[in-house]
């Protein structure tokens, strides 16, 4: 039976939204958390810039090194011959790119200004499809940006061509969070029949639908028996309001009414680590997480109102659609409030020890302990806040890739 997988997108399309910022050493973290949740692929980053090389290649080691495993780094590019060389000239070690291109006659007439017929999109997608192959790549996803505003026969075209040329996958990017469920359905369900290669939705929120979208279309592809992959960001950030929250994704094809006595929630997603890496994302972030956010928010499992509060102590199903355990709540947090030492690109040697020590990490000697304090100066001038107990960690166990991903030179 056709199955659904989650490909994270928070560091590209989260992370090139307005306001929104990682630096490159969150950006790894964010990678590390997704990898521990069991997500299937991580939307890496850029390949193509220079200020993300260093960040790409030293993941990209990770990787091999079994840290950064069994999850796929995955990098975007526009779907044209310069970028994906580029791409293979900074980070030669890629190997699984989605090249993206629009589709949509509204696109092609106003961002391309008439110079670009479908077909000439299609053929700039195959030939950047065919570099990327002859470059060493594994597998390419190619993206309809747009797709919603795109027909469908012009849509079956672009995907023919893209599985002729190799491509593994079509994303049918909702752009501009248009498509309502329904009709997201049925098409998703036409494409994947008709052309018979895996689709991944990309769908945003800006009706408030981005979740309910990305699992109705990718029930579509099942149904039409392809893989369907979901485009999902932490938090749910991502362009104007937003893109389709993992966490909001992951609960549906667990529990919705259609969904739940289906085979289709990821088996390998350990949903217990999700508490934990919303809190880590809002802090990377800057963000706090509203309260009524889906399953994080302070206020989602709470009850106030007498009969809810009565209905809720009785049993907790007459209010709780699922347990706060399964998602990693409920643990008690200690949170120091007396003196506490953090460190940062200030710190000394005391107050570093005293740090790790608390964290029982041991260092073989001097001249490790000083490299990694160092190292831990720079990782704060690169996230100007406090490093949290596994940037810390990192920092400590992988001294080499930390230091490859604090180095930006510009040209
Ligand atoms: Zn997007």
């Amino acid at each position: 039976m056709p199955r659904i997988h989650i490909i994270d997108v928070t560091n590209r399309d989260g992370v090139q939204t307005s306001r929104i910022g990682l630096s490159k050493l969150e950006k790894t973290l964010v990678n590390m958390y997704l990898n521990d949740l069991g997500v299937f692929q991580s939307e890496f980053g850029f390949p193509f810039t220079h200020h993300e090389t260093n960040y790409i290649n030293a993941n990209l080691s990770l990787a091999k090194k079994g840290a950064l495993a069994p999850i796929r780094l995955e990098g975007w590019c526009r779907a044209i011959k310069k970028d994906v060389d580029l791409a293979f000239k900074l980070c030669p070690g890629i190997k699984h790119l989605n090249l993206s291109i629009s589709t949509s006659p509204l696109m092609l007439e106003l961002k391309f200004r008439g110079k670009m017929s479908i077909d000439g999109v299609i053929e700039s997608m195959v030939e950047a499809v065919e570099v990327a192959y002859k470059s060493g790549a594994e597998t390419i996803g190619v993206n309809a940006e747009d797709a919603s505003r795109t027909g469908l026969e012009d849509l079956i075209k672009f995907a023919l061509a893209a599985k002729k040329a190799g491509a593994k996958r079509v994303r049918y990017c909702d752009t501009l969070g248009a498509d309502g469920p329904l009709v997201i359905y049925e098409r998703m369900k036409e494409l994947a029949s008709k052309t018979k290669i895996d689709w991944e939705m990309h769908c945003h929120n800006d009706l408030g639908m981005g979740a309910a979208v990305s699992v109705a279309g990718a029930k579509g592809i099942v149904d039409g028996g392809q893989d369907a992959y979901i485009n999902t960001t932490i938090n749910g950030v991502g362009e104007r309001a937003g893109n389709a929250d993992l966490l909001s994704v992951l609960l549906a094809l667990k529990y919705a009414t259609g969904f739940k006595d289906t085979k289709l929630f990821p088996q390998e997603i350990k949903l217990d680590k999700m508490w934990s890496f919303a809190k880590y994302a809002s802090y990377a972030f800057g963000i706090p997480i509203p309260v009524n956010q889906v399953g994080v928010g302070a206020n989602a499992f709470a009850h106030e109102s007498g009969i809810h509060a009565d209905g809720a102590l009785k049993n907790r199903r007459n209010y709780e659609l699922y347990d706060y355990e399964e998602l990693g709540r409920g643990e008690p947090e200690l949170v120091e409030s007396g003196r506490m030492i953090t460190v940062g690109e200030y710190s000394g040697v005391k107050g570093f020890a005293n740090v790790y020590g608390n964290l029982e990490v041991e260092f073989k000697d001097d001249k490790e302990a000083t490299r990694v304090l160092e190292l831990v100066r720079y990782a704060n001038v690169n996230t100007q806040k406090p490093l949290t107990r596994e940037e810390l960690l990192f920092v400590a166990k992988y001294p080499d890739e930390a230091k490859q991903i604090l180095t930006v030179t510009p040209e």
